[in-house]
Order: structure tokens, then sequence, then C-alpha cells
């Protein structure tokens, strides 16, 4: 190495970091006092050449300093060695002037070397000199702090890089990581990602559960030491690790772990002298730890539990959300498995529903049938008794008569309808369909009405807005008949005296398909909106039953329930559709009901 350069090259710097001080710097000391001769300082200067500098002192009085190159400057000059040399150093002091820089030990290299360079005069020219608390004053190399400070740059681009490269391993970790969501892939990749950032002898994911940490992830262990084996207590004392752990939330390692009492070593593993472990946390809270160890003994520096910390953090949040989706798959099964226990449930519901439907609809079938026999008996000489010299002179027994055959007409619709719900359930009815002009028919049964109950009730009947033009449609006229006359008696019987039916009939198309529609609405009670598509059920009134024994005729006369259903099974055999339109239930307001019936032309 050569002389000339060994000053800068020989400092050592390395031990430097960004919060060293002057103080940590070499420095020299070469006090002399101001009566010493300049001949002597250059004998020290030739004889140490790593000297920067020279203080002249008086006593305890700092008189000046000057720097190597400053002093030989002046003595290379005309009469120099005449004037410096053989003289006293004073008088250089005075010539040169009090030019040297001053600094404190206890700065920081960095603001020191900031000072020196923003400092306006010839830096590198002048002395530089570093004061100790205790007074001491000591030279410095200006070269050395220019190099400390470049050194320490160096150091703080290097841990940014360290940063940045640990927050993008980190980054790609957490993806790795968050990549699957299945608990036991999650807990075994954490320790194999972590593998690759950091290298270990052992490795376990332990989450804690009541007075346990119980082992789900291991790596490095042998294969017949099994996860269940790993189940560590967590004692009742304060010195044991993952107690110290979750109380303090931050990691704890063993340099040397046959040195800890709280330490227990498995027999059946080899010692690894140095252990780690750090906390898995969630919203503040430790769930459990990450557990590490290295052969050597004090194996983890700090970097490495730095490292370590932030990898878990990544770490506990992939287990938490493994977690969550493991609960939630959880339940979803539960669910799926409730839903299709309860449709096993309503399935049988709805095939004794079924079952206990058919058994009604054949007992209406049976019993109309029976009771049609004795009724037509009846009939016959009820009509034979009217006829009879005894009863046709005789007002009262007239009358009586009269009674009975009402009755047995009723009877007789009743069981009618019975036996047309009958044939609809078991899907017997038969149509004679042919084409059939709806105008006439509707003019027909309205007339009928007319003329009995429409005219009794003062309801009127308006026919006005049925189109006479309306095409044809292919249907059998007694159904018909039967459909509006019902749909006519219902308009009537729920719409108090002195009220109107109004009839409306138009073409009209559906997805280009032709229909007629008929619209039968009047200005009764209304219907409330829940029943509407009930009423078409079999059986259902919206009415009191208290009121079925009133006369077929009256206002809200009760029927037996079955007009309306007989209706929809009319029209939809005929392949068209039947609802009801209404503002409301209201017998004082009469919000009106329309009935639509669309039946197609073709
Ligand atoms: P019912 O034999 O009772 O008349 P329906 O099947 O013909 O049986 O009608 C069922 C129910 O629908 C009736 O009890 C009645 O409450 C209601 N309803 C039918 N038509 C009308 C209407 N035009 N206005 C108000 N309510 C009606």
């Amino acid at each position: 190495m050569m002389r000339r350069n060994s000053m800068t090259h020989q400092v050592k710097l390395d031990h430097l970091t960004l919060q060293s001080t002057l103080a940590d710097l070499p420095s020299h000391d070469f006090l002399v006092g101001p009566r010493v001769l300049g001949s002597v300082v250059a004998a020290r200067f030739e004889a140490e050449p790593e000297l920067p500098g020279v203080v002249i002192r008086a006593g305890e009085r700092l008189v000046g300093a000057f720097s190597r190159r400053q002093f030989l400057e002046k003595v290379g000059k005309l009469y120099g060695i005449e004037v410096y040399l053989n003289r006293p150093v004073a008088i250089m002091v005075k010539n040169i002037g009090p030019r040297h820089i001053a600094l404190q030990s206890t700065q920081t290299i960095q603001s020191a070397a900031e000072m020196v360079l923003r400092s306006p005069a010839n830096f590198f020219e002048d002395a530089l000199i570093v004061v100790f608390p205790d007074g001491h004053v000591a030279l410095i190399d200006v070269r050395v702090l220019i190099l400390a400070q470049s050194h320490l740059l160096g150091l703080v681009t290097e841990i940014e890089q360290q940063r940045r490269q640990l927050a993008e391993s980190m980054q790609r970790i957490g993806r790795e990581l968050s990549g699957s969501l299945e608990l036991g892939q999650v807990t075994k990749r954490i320790l194999k990602e972590l593998n690759k950032v950091l290298s270990y002898e052992r490795g376990l994911v332990m989450l804690a559960d009541g007075e346990h940490l119980k082992t789900i992830a291991k790596r490095g262990f042998p294969k017949d030491i099994k996860k269940h084996d790993l189940l560590i207590p967590i004692r009742d004392d304060e010195d044991d690790v993952f107690r110290r752990i979750v109380e303090s939330r931050e990691p704890i390692w063993l340099d040397d772990v046959t040195g800890d009492e709280s330490w227990t070593q498995r027999d059946d593993l080899p010692v690894n002298y140095s252990w780690l472990g750090v906390p898995l946390k969630h919203q503040g809270r430790v769930m459990g730890m990450l557990s590490l160890t290295r052969e050597e003994r004090a194996g983890f520096s700090e970097d490495d539990v730095r490292l370590v910390q932030a990898f878990g953090s990544q770490a506990a949040v992939a287990l938490e959300n493994a977690r969550l989706y493991d609960e939630i798959t959880h339940l979803n099964n539960h669910l799926e498995e409730m839903v299709s226990q309860r449709t096993l449930e309503l399935n049988k519901a709805y095939e004794i529903l079924e079952r206990l439907d058919k058994n009604k609809s054949d007992f209406i079938s049976v019993a109309a049938h029976e009771l049609r026999t004795p009724i037509t008996v009846m009939s016959g000489y009820a009509q034979i008794l009217e006829t009879l010299p005894v009863i046709q002179g005789d007002v009262n027994n007239k009358m009586m008569v009269g009674g009975i055959n009402t009755g047995i007409k009723r009877m007789h619709r009743i069981i009618n309808s019975m036996l047309d719900i009958a044939r609809l359930d078991s899907d017997t009815m038969k149509i004679h369909a042919e084409p059939l002009l709806l105008p006439l028919l509707l003019g027909k049964v309205g007339m009928e009405l007319t003329k009995g109950m429409a005219g009794e009730r003062r309801v009127a009947l308006d026919f006005s807005a049925v189109d006479d033009s309306l095409s044809a449609v292919l249907a059998d006229p007694d159904l018909m008949q039967k459909l509006f006359h019902g749909l006519l008696v219902n308009a009537i019987k729920y719409t108090p005296d002195g009220g109107e039916v109004r009839v409306a009939a138009r073409e009209t198309a559906v997805d280009d398909e032709p229909f007629v529609e008929v619209c039968i609405a009047d200005t009764g009670i209304g219907i409330p909106p829940e029943s509407l598509e009930l009423i078409f059920e079999k059986f259902y009134q919206t009415g009191e039953v208290a009121l079925h024994s009133s006369g077929f005729m009256k206002f809200k006369g009760g029927g037996p329930g079955l007009g309306l259903a007989i209706a929809k099974g009319i029209v939809a055999a005929h392949g068209g559709k039947i609802w009801a339109e209404s503002a409301g239930y209201d017998e004082e307001r009469l919000p009106g009901s329309a009935f639509y019936v669309r039946l197609p032309i073709s």
C-alpha cells in the first residue's frame, strides 16, 4: 500500500451506523504551545503523514489551529522558511487568522458533514477540530469525515433497498398465501413460503386452543412425529414462552434453549439451540404463533426476527381468511342439509295433501252421484204433488209444496256443481266445441237474468260495450253459458240493490295470438287483494258462512264456493285465462270487481 494514500485507505468505517457521532471517527492529537517553533511542527508533519493539522493552545485557551495544507503553503512561500520555520507558530496563527472549523464530538457524522459542506470557507484547506465534553480537543481529517458520510449514504440506500425487497417479497407471499383458502393448504404453505425467505431447521404453525397450543402445520420434523404429538400446554406460569408472547404480543427468541428453564426438550428430536417464537395476531389478539428453530446457538439475528414478524402478519391474515372460509363452507353445508331436509318434509306434506285432496274429490263425486238419485225421486213426486187438486185448492198447501220444489231445485244446482268439480278434478269434463258467437250468448244470458234475479234486485245490466262484430270462438255452448251465467250471477249477487253490471267484449292479441276478451265489471263490494287468486279455488268463500242459509238470489247470498272453481276449469279446458281485478273490499265505498275471461279465437 502506498504511504501517501494510507491515511484514507486504512480508515475503518464498517462499524458506523446512521446514529454514529464524531466521537466514532478516528481523530488526532497534535497540540503545541504558541511559542513552539514552526520547524517543530514541520518535523512532526514529516514524521506523521496522517496528521491533518495542528492545534495551538495556551494552557486551557485555544489560540488557533491550522491544517497541514495551510501550514505547507505558508512555508512554501518566498521567505516562508525564514518567516515561519524559524519563528514561533503564534506568528503563523496571526497571519492565517482564526479559520478552523470547530465541531462537537456528540454531533452525528451526518450533521457534521452537512455543516462542513455548507460552510462558506474552503473547508478542504481549513483545520477541523472536535471538542469533547471534557474539553479535550482533537483534529479530524476532513476527507475522513466526507468518506464516512458517503459510506452512511450508501448504508441508507442499502437499507432502503432491503426494505423495498422485503416489502415486495411480503406482498408476493401475501398473494401466494391468500391464493388458497383451504385451511390445511394455507398452513402448509406458510412454512414453505417462509423457508424461501429465511432458512430454519424445524418450523411449526400453532394455534391457541383453550389451554393448549395446537400444531396445524409442521416442517422439518421426522415423519413419525404427528401433528397431534406436538400439542403444547400453555402453562399457568408467567415464564411460559407462549404466555409471554400473548402478553407482550412481541416475538421472543432464545439464543440457547438449554439455558432456559422454561424450555422442555423432546428426547426424540435433536437439540436445536436457537428458538424463535413470533405471535400470529388478528385484530390485536394473539391467535397462535410461528415457532422456528436453528441448530446453532444465537442463530436468529434481529433482522431475522423482524423478517419473520413481517411474515407472521401476512400469515395471520391468510389464516384468518382461511378460517372464515372454512366456517362459511361448514355453514353452507349445514344449510344445504337443512334445505334438503325441509324439502323432503315439504314433499311429504305435499303428498299427504294431494292424497287428502284426492279423497275429497272422490267423496264429492260419490256424494253427488248418491244424492242425485233420491233428489230426482223427490223432485218427481213433488212435481206430481203440485198438480193434485188438494194442493192446488189450498193456498197454504200450495205454498208449502212450492217451497219444497224451490229447495229441490237449489239442491239440484249444488249437486250439478259438485259433479262439474268432480269432472274437472278427474279431467273427465267433455267439451263439445263449435264456432260460437259470444255476443249472442251473452245477450241471451243477460236477458234471462234481467227478467229474473237482476230485475228483482234492481241491478242494471249494461251490454253496450260488447262488440257485436266479434269473431266466433271455438267453444262448448253449454259450458260457455254456465261460465258467463255464473260470473253474471256473482256480479249481481255481490252488488247491492240499485247497482250496475257492465259487460264488455273485444278482440285482442297476446304474442300475436288473437283472443276474445270479456270483462264483467260490477259496482259491488269488491274483493280484498289477498283473495283475488284464492276465490278461484274450490270451496273458497270470502263471505261469512252464516249467510249461507240466505237465498241464492239475495245480496251476498252464500253458495258452496264452487262457481269460480268451475269457471276456471271451463276456461282452462278451452285454452283461455280467467282473473279478477278489484280495488279492494269495502261494503260502504263499493269499489266493485271486474272479472276477465280471455278465450282463443282459433
Ligand atoms: P260462491 O258460491 O260463494 O259464490 P264462487 O266460487 O262463485 O262461490 O265465489 C267465491 C267467492 O268469491 C265468493 O264467496 C265471494 O266472496 C267472491 N266473489 C265472487 N264474485 C264476486 C264479485 N263479483 N264481487 C265480490 N266478490 C265476489
